[in-house]
């Protein structure tokens, strides 16, 4: 199997040398012409110059060559066995072929899920590369004109990865993936480019809450919310900060006190399995309060069984303080 060597694969490239390659038939079809060549799991797959120049339609070998010689270097490498991909080559490919050639379908199904906010039935729908899972009786946790009405969470994930699954493998999937996701953003790691994400808080002073429906003024069924945006990419990301705390070990380690021992993260995604375990979260509520606005104080409350454990947490979503005092010790 090859290995990539990480620090050439990180290398950065100029968004207008992309552009260039995605709009040149020529470089275009060297790179395809590797990509159907290359095996992973081999290392005998480099391509002749001869096999390469057939491969792309071209009537002068002067256009061939001054084009080849342009990938060459940072995208292409040549040995004694022929053309192959530079990590960073390959991974242009990967992104760009790879990714276009899978299609992701999802008619909007049913899904024996019962909606986490009113209890309702819920549906799976996919749309410009997210999955949605949406309540069909109430207003959901945002109100925005990206999201579906209804939506209680939405998860980029590709097209590659809804094609090879059911709706139930979906859901099960995404809400495995929960953990290891939510370790990335509270580590400040983008989930899309591995960028830095700048992290902060955002709180509605004029949160009007609704029985059922998202605030008009925010968008969102909570005041405060954590927000998560990439300096690189402009992925953002945003949930509510009892999502932050969930993993934190006096939390695990309260509710392991009351015999909430199913883990953080689910060790499988198994569809009864994790809606077992939603349900049981489902008997966990999460309360969050500001506490002082100068600085700026959240305070969460975690409440189970009659017990209550309390964390303070500060505008960079770092815990302050865990008052254990009616956590029934
Ligand atoms: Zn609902
Ligand atoms: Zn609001
Ligand atoms: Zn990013």
């Amino acid at each position: 199997m090859k290995s990539t060597p990480l620090d050439e694969s990180q290398s950065d490239i100029p968004p207008e040398e992309v552009f260039e390659i995605l709009g040149n038939e020529i470089r275009m079809g060297i790179l395809r012409a590797l990509w159907e060549a290359y095996d992973p799991m081999s290392t005998a797959d480099a391509v002749s110059f001869s096999e390469l120049y057939e491969a792309v339609p071209v009537s002068d070998s002067g256009q061939f060559n001054y084009h080849l010689d342009k990938l060459r270097g940072r995208y292409v490498e040549q040995t004694d066995e022929g053309y192959t991909f530079r990590p960073v080559g390959l991974k242009l490919v990967q992104s760009v072929i790879a990714g276009a050639g899978q299609e992701g379908r999802l008619e909007p199904t049913d899904i024996a899920v019962d909606c986490e906010r009113c209890g309702g039935d819920t549906r799976l729908t996919y749309d410009g590369g997210r999955v949605y899972h949406v309540c069909t009786d109430c207003g959901g946790h945002f109100e925005s004109a990206e999201y579906p009405d209804g939506t209680l969470w939405g998860k980029s994930f590709s097209p590659a990865g809804v094609a090879h699954r059911s709706p139930e493998e979906l859901f099960a999937t995404l809400t495995f993936l929960d953990w290891p996701m939510s370790a990335r953003l509270t580590g400040n790691v983008c989930p899309r480019c591995s960028g830095v994400l700048e992290q902060s808080l955002a709180v509605c002073y004029d949160h009007e809450s609704w029985e059922a429906e998202p605030c008009p003024n925010c968008g969102y069924s909570e005041p405060i919310r954590a927000h998560w945006v990439c300096a690189t990419c402009k992925h953002h990301a945003t949930g509510s900060v009892s999502g932050v705390v969930e993993n934190h070990p006096a939390v695990i380690s309260f509710l392991y006190d009351h015999d909430v021992d199913f883990g953080y993260p689910y060790s499988t995604n198994d569809f009864d399995t994790v809606v077992e375990n939603e349900e049981i979260k489902a008997d966990i509520d999460y309360d969050q309060d500001l506490v002082s606005t100068d600085p700026l104080r959240v305070r969460v409350t975690v409440a189970y069984d009659g017990d209550e454990l309390a964390l303070t947490l500060d505008s960079d979503l770092d815990v302050l303080a865990v008052d254990w005092s009616n956590a029934g010790e």
